[in-house]
């Protein structure tokens, strides 16, 4: 399957995306954490990216789009989840043409639908396992007792001004998508709100679905 993870900042694309990749064995690609990767090993890329991501503002579309051939290009395009990405319609069409090319359409895009209110009390208490990558929630996903408190980040875009300016970022250029993905692919809207688990089960059958409608 060749999947889209769609919604907005803290719809809990990250923590879906991981749990899809270990349950179907897809490749899962998170443009937010190959950015922030490359801002770690100080790559040119990463360093490029570093003062947009910081701000909460998006990194340019032929940067993301570089980025997301050559990982495309290494992981031969099978099947994989797209988390973050596309976030703009030139990334939308880029990917598009692209996956057109190579033969490889999206089986669907999952829509995460969380009300505004949910996403900021999600982002601000959120912490990520800096060793392993884990996504937590100080209350509705909490660390077990064993991981070390300096293990786990705040990140820096995690605060009030860059989650403000993140959300419009998202409302001015990645909603937009929703018409695009409608008229071009499969586009399922899933509940976001719930536990964790339920959140799964619900793509989980959709996923069903998208299968029985021959779309893997
Ligand atoms: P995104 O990748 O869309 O930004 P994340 O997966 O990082 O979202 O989730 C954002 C925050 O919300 C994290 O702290 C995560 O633990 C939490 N979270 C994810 N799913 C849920 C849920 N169903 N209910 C409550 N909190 C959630
Ligand atoms: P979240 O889903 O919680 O907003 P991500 O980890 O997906 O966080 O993204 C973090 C930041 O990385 C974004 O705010 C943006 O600056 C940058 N970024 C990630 N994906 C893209 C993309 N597709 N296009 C442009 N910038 C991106």
């Amino acid at each position: 399957m060749r999947l889209v993870l769609f919604g907005p900042p803290g719809a809990g694309k990250g923590t879906q995306a991981k749990r899809l990749a270990e349950g179907h064995s897809l490749v899962h690609l998170s443009t937010g954490d190959l950015f922030r990767a490359a801002i770690k090993a100080q790559t040119p890329l990463g360093q490029d990216a570093d003062r947009y991501i910081r701000d909460g503002r998006l990194v340019p579309d032929e940067v993301t789009n570089g980025l997301v051939a050559e990982k495309l290009d290494e992981i031969g395009h099978t099947d994989f989840v797209l988390d973050g990405y596309p976030r703009t319609i030139p990334q939308a069409e880029w990917l598009m043409n692209h996956l057109a090319e190579q033969d490889a359409p999206l089986s669907a895009v999952i829509s995460l639908v969380v009300p505004e209110e949910d996403i900021v009390r999600r982002l601000s208490r959120r912490r990520t396992d800096k060793e392993t990558g884990a996504i937590y929630h100080l209350d509705f996903n909490p660390p077990p007792e064993d991981v070390p408190a300096d293990r786990l980040l705040h990140r820096s875009d995690d605060h009030p001004e860059a989650i403000q300016t993140r959300l419009g970022e998202y409302h001015r250029e990645t909603q937009p998508l929703e018409t695009f993905f409608r008229e071009r692919s499969r586009f399922v809207e899933i509940d976001g709100t719930g536990a964790l688990d339920e959140v799964q089960g619900r793509i989980g059958e959709a996923l069903a679905e998208v299968r029985g409608l021959g779309g893997v």
